[in-house]
């Protein structure tokens, strides 16, 4: 049976449901295989290089993908290995760091908004303005009133988004508490991956329950038919891989860009000198 399934429709939260994320395995493959997996996501990479070709050549459209996980799930291996194949010319990444003051200054979404993809591009969201109901209802860096109300504000932004041909793709990537440590403490031993490794990172995760609530909540408020959720185990690089590149592909393909039609006036059997 999961076979028939796409992990695109299996790894969707459906709109309205409420997303408990203690009760999905990080480690799961649904029955995929690690060594078929290279061929895999080769071709799967192919395939988003030529749907991306299509989406920038009939400028109508925009692709954008936001990505969440936290510190340690994978955001920088995820683009590094599945966007490799897209043409740089037509695909953006924006990394969300620390607003600075004149961020802060503003609305949330007003840094977001003039980041997001014009019609023919892709942008993708390391990181995203969900910080702004996780990190910073983590640690209080608003009261309660304002950032509970920015679910609604978040969804009412998709949505106008979407209205506006931006087709959205958000990605969740879950690891086990177990892995972050193993990653964390293989950043520490490898003196070429040492610098990814701040001391906050281990204040980070004492509060991993907190940020847990705070996905749950994310992830059960926000996935919207025209702005879906997926939750990924991401504990197996591999897999992480093929499932983003087969959602994105799928999702490009439900887009279907075409190539504009050439100039009607171009006489068919026009010859170069
Ligand atoms: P990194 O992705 O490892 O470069 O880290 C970026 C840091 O910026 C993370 O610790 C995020 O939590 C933080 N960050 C991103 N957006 C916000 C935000 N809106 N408010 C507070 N911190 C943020
Ligand atoms: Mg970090």
């Amino acid at each position: 049976m999961a076979e028939t399934r796409s992990l695109r429709d299996v790894l969707r939260v459906k709109p309205g449901s409420r997303v408990r994320l203690a009760d999905i395995d990080p480690r799961e493959t649904f029955g995929r295989d690690k060594d078929a997996s290279k061929d895999e996501l080769a071709a799967g990479i192919e395939r988003l290089a030529g749907l991306q070709e299509r989406l920038y050549a009939e400028g109508k459209q925009a692709l954008l993908v936001v990505l969440q996980g936290i510190d340690a799930a994978g955001k920088d291996g995820t683009i590094r290995h599945v966007m490799a194949g897209f043409n740089p010319m037509g695909c953006r990444v924006v990394s969300f760091k620390v607003p600075t003051a004149d961020e802060v200054a503003h609305d949330f979404l007003w840094r977001v908004h003039r980041e997001v993809p014009g019609h023919g591009e892709i942008a993708v969201f390391n990181r995203s303005h969900y910080e702004d109901v996780l990190v910073v209802r983590v640690h209080d860096l608003v009261p309660k009133d304002v950032w509970s109300r920015r679910y609604e504000e978040i969804n009412a932004f998709e949505a106008l988004l979407a209205a506006n041909g931006i087709r959205i793709v958000k990605i969740f990537l879950l690891i086990s508490r177990d892995e972050q440590r193993e990653r964390f403490q293989e950043r520490l031993d490898d003196p070429t991956k040492r610098w990814k490794f701040r001391m906050g990172d281990l204040d980070e995760r004492k509060l991993w329950d907190d940020y847990i609530a705070a996905f749950d909540d994310a992830l059960t408020r926000c996935s919207t038919d025209v702005a879906p959720w997926y939750v990924i185990p991401a504990d197996r690089n591999w897999f992480r891989n093929l499932a983003v590149a087969e959602i994105v592909a799928e999702t490009l393909e439900e887009m279907d860009p075409q190539y504009p039609p050439a100039d009607p006036t171009l006489p068919a059997d026009l010859k170069v000198e």
